[in-house]
């Protein structure tokens, strides 16, 4: 059996009607950007949040830089401030921060939940920190009552990379509705994803959700007033439409990720297999199902030899890219050995129950090399 590790044909086929349908519906109306979609899918998609707004742009990079860009313009953030980011989530974070003249400072994760470290987080603080981004990595939601608490003590602002986490939930509250601003991604390969690029701001700050609504349109709020020198990140309407279908299968997507997950919590026991932990079945919605292996590669290449395609979330940590020369000295240990060890097993909500077995056998077959 040949088991991939996400096959978005499949995941389409579902519904291709539907989506085949909500694109004529769009082609016809002849109004492609900023047209009835975007508008009725933001609704949709803050309701769906529990928010006050949502403001559809380009991808999920651009909504992350447009969150700190909105309140650089508002007057929160300045050049040079420093922003508290887990050390081992993927590159868009740092990106969004360094983009807006703004330094990160990389912050060690749990151990167990992968997310960043409340407590290393404190530690972090210095005269210069204005925010701290929580990434809800691999689709867990971070420790946002730990976070909410720090960075209300120490007047920062709090956002959320909800990029991986759509739907996870903590005491009725969604991804989303815990900082002062989230940003969401729609790449096709995300939980929400649409048939192409596309990402969202969600936040309950009005004057914020006014601002990112100008910047993403060349700053401006009436055709030909600019109030900012915005760009051009608007999510377009056929995207809109896409996922105007899309969200409406979402919780049912969500329940077959979890089912995915426990039979591979059930059903795995090695010893060298690590597998994650989740705090409560409601906080994580299996964006990826990460294991931890002393000897990572070769467990891939073993999954591989009996047809199972496996990935690494993420293989090289921001501090370490020749993207950002200036952290290389960092030394950040945990994060080190999980670039090292971390392997993501396929996971996704049209797996059948076969395709689970193959993985679940092929996992316990494991040697380690010797
Ligand atoms: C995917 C992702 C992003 C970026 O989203 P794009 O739509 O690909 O630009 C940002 N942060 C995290 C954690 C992601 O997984």
């Amino acid at each position: 059996m040949r088991v991939p590790f996400l096959s978005l044909r499949d995941v389409h086929a579902r519904y291709a009607d539907e989506l085949k349908a909500a694109a004529s519906r769009v082609i016809d109306s002849g109004w492609y950007v900023l047209g009835e979609e975007v508008p009725a899918f933001e609704r949709e998609f803050a309701a769906y949040c529990g928010v006050r707004h949502a403001v559809g742009v380009g991808n999920g990079l651009d909504a992350l830089s447009l969150i700190l860009r909105g309140y650089k313009e508002l007057g929160f953030l300045h050049d040079g401030d420093e922003v508290l980011v887990p050390a081992n989530t993927f590159i868009a974070s740092f990106l969004a921060i360094t983009t807006n003249g703004l330094v990160p400072v990389p912050v060690e994760p749990d151990p167990a939940s992968f997310n960043i470290d409340a407590a290393c987080a404190k530690a972090a603080i210095g005269s210069r920190t204005r925010a701290v981004m929580a990434v809800h990595l691999y689709g867990q939601l971070a420790d946002m009552t730990a976070l909410t608490a720090l960075a209300r003590r120490h007047g920062l602002l709090l956002i959320e990379d909800a990029a991986q986490a759509h739907g996870a939930m903590c005491d009725r509250q969604k991804a989303g509705a815990f900082g002062d601003a989230a940003a969401f991604s729609f790449f096709p390969a995300k939980n929400l994803g649409a048939l192409g690029d596309g990402g969202a701001v969600v936040t309950n700050d009005t004057a914020l959700a006014k601002c990112v609504a100008a910047l993403r349109n060349y700053g401006s709020q009436t055709k030909y007033h600019h109030l900012f020198q915005g760009l051009n990140s608007r999510l377009d309407e056929i995207q809109a439409a896409m996922l105007r279908v899309k969200l409406k299968y979402l919780d049912e997507d969500t329940a077959r990720r979890r089912h995915v997950a426990c039979r591979y919590r059930e059903g795995i026991h090695h010893p060298h297999i690590q597998l994650p932990s989740a705090i409560s079945e409601e906080r994580h919605v299996w964006h990826l199902f990460v294991v931890r292996c002393a000897y990572r590669d070769a467990l891939q290449r073993h999954l591989q030899a009996n047809g199972i395609q496996a990935q690494v979330h993420y293989p090289v940590p921001p501090h370490r890219q020749p993207a950002y020369p200036s952290l290389h000295g960092l030394s950040l240990p945990l994060t080190e050995a999980l670039h090292r060890e971390v392997l993501s097993l396929p996971i996704s909500p049209v797996m059948s129950e076969d395709e689970v077995d193959a993985v679940i056998d092929a996992c316990q077959t494991f040697e380690p090399p010797t």
